[in-house]
């Protein structure tokens, strides 16, 4: 059955990576007999311009339509005063996409490549196994959306809410993903001073007598922030709340040195259910690099591991997932870079030279 992808490449070097990415996608769709059919829509600011909105209901109506979303970035300083507020393009685009299409569970896998092990700000010794974390973050619940919220000139109110269901789908998320990987998962949560975290805690355990081939252990939040600086080869899966995966995710992003290198995955309503695909949006964790778009020098590689997962959880095609992340690999291991991942005095490609390599190296 032919699997359909909505395609929104948004503003800066969204177009340019997308454009990259698409030739790839297509290739390995080719390459491992995929049935795959692409559709483009307007998001973020370009949409804002030429509809009066970063959403448009007829992107929202393709997304809903598609088995899965590949998105470039959007936003960017032509847009940050728009008003009002609501819809610039990452509060107008972004937030109601998440919302309207259920996507609960933000997956992000660390990964540093060994050609690329320079890049992390870590001392060599404790990163010299590689990293091959992924954090698995709640995403629609917690402090970010908790009611009430309020604001006066001497007073301000978050309130941080989790229910059971909404604790029992991410972990679900959290074991499965662990089964399919080293089997080991660490729940993050502040169960010392939060009722919500002992919640999250007393839920997580119970959910793990349905997964008895996956090791649980728990860490506080303060103390993985420390360990993952420390020794971050300690981990498999992270799982935890909106607010700490937030915080951590990008903590742990840092640990490669290299933003244009990092994948996201979103997923909705099936994911964690054992079923073998979810609808989901991928993404690059980068934005839209409004300082170097239209020149042709993004790194196109976030994005290309980003369709590798996103055959991987939405298209339940592992042995295309895994081709692509052995060529981009292959490619570092050549030793081409693009400017963000080179080091002084190395010569750079642009994205088009680094894509082509990765097709060839396919
Ligand atoms: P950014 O990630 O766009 O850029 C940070 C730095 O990293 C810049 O110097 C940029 O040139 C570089 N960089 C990022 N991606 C790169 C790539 N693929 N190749 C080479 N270099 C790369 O973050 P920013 O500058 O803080 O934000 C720019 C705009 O993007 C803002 O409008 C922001 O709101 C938006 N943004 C969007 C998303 C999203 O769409 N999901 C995420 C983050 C930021």
């Amino acid at each position: 059955m032919t699997k359909k992808i909505a395609v929104l490449s948004g503003d800066g070097i969204g177009p340019e990576i997308i454009g990259e990415a698409l030739r790839l996608l297509h290739a390995v769709a080719e390459k491992h007999a995929l049935q795959i059919e692409t559709e483009e829509a307007l998001v973020g600011g370009i949409a804002y311009d030429e509809t009066g909105h970063p959403l448009p209901p007829e992107t929202l109506a393709l997304c809903k339509a598609s088995d899965a979303v590949l998105l470039g970035a959007v936003g960017g300083p032509k847009w940050d005063n728009v008003q009002p507020a609501s819809l610039r393009p990452e509060v107008g685009a972004l937030l109601p996409l998440r919302k309207e299409l259920g996507l609960f569970a933000n997956l992000r896998p660390v990964t540093l490549f060994p050609a690329l092990a320079d890049a992390s700000s870590l001392k060599n010794e404790l990163i010299k196994d590689g990293l091959d974390i992924l954090v698995v973050r709640e995403l629609t619940g917690g402090i970010y959306f908790g009611q009430p919220k309020e604001r006066t000139s001497e007073r301000a109110v978050d309130t941080c809410v989790y229910t059971r269901p909404e604790i029992e789908r991410i972990a679900r998320v959290g074991f499965e993903a662990a089964q399919k990987r080293g089997k080991r998962l660490c729940s993050v949560d502040k169960a010392n001073v939060l009722e919500t975290s002992r919640l999250w805690r007393e839920v997580v355990m119970k959910i793990a007598l349905d997964y008895p081939d996956v090791e649980l252990s728990h860490l506080l939040v303060d103390n993985c922030a420390m360990q993952l600086v420390k020794n971050p080869s300690q981990f498999d899966v992270i799982v935890t709340e909106n607010m700490f995966g937030d915080i951590l995710s990008d903590e742990a992003a840092m640990l490669t040195g290299s933003l244009g290198m990092l994948p996201s995955a979103s997923l909705g309503a099936t994911s964690g259910t054992g079923a073998k695909t979810a609808f989901g949006l991928y993404e690059p964790i980068h934005g839209s690099a409004p300082d170097i778009a239209g020149k042709g020098v993004a790194n196109p590689l976030a994005t290309f591991l980003s369709v590798a997962l996103l055959l991987r959880y939405s298209l339940d095609a592992e042995a295309a997932a895994q081709t692509i992340e052995a060529a981009v690999g292959k490619v570092l291991e050549s030793g081409l870079r693009t400017g963000d991942i080179a080091s002084p005095g190395q010569r750079t490609v642009g994205s088009r030279e680094m894509s082509d390599a990765v097709l060839q190296a396919l």
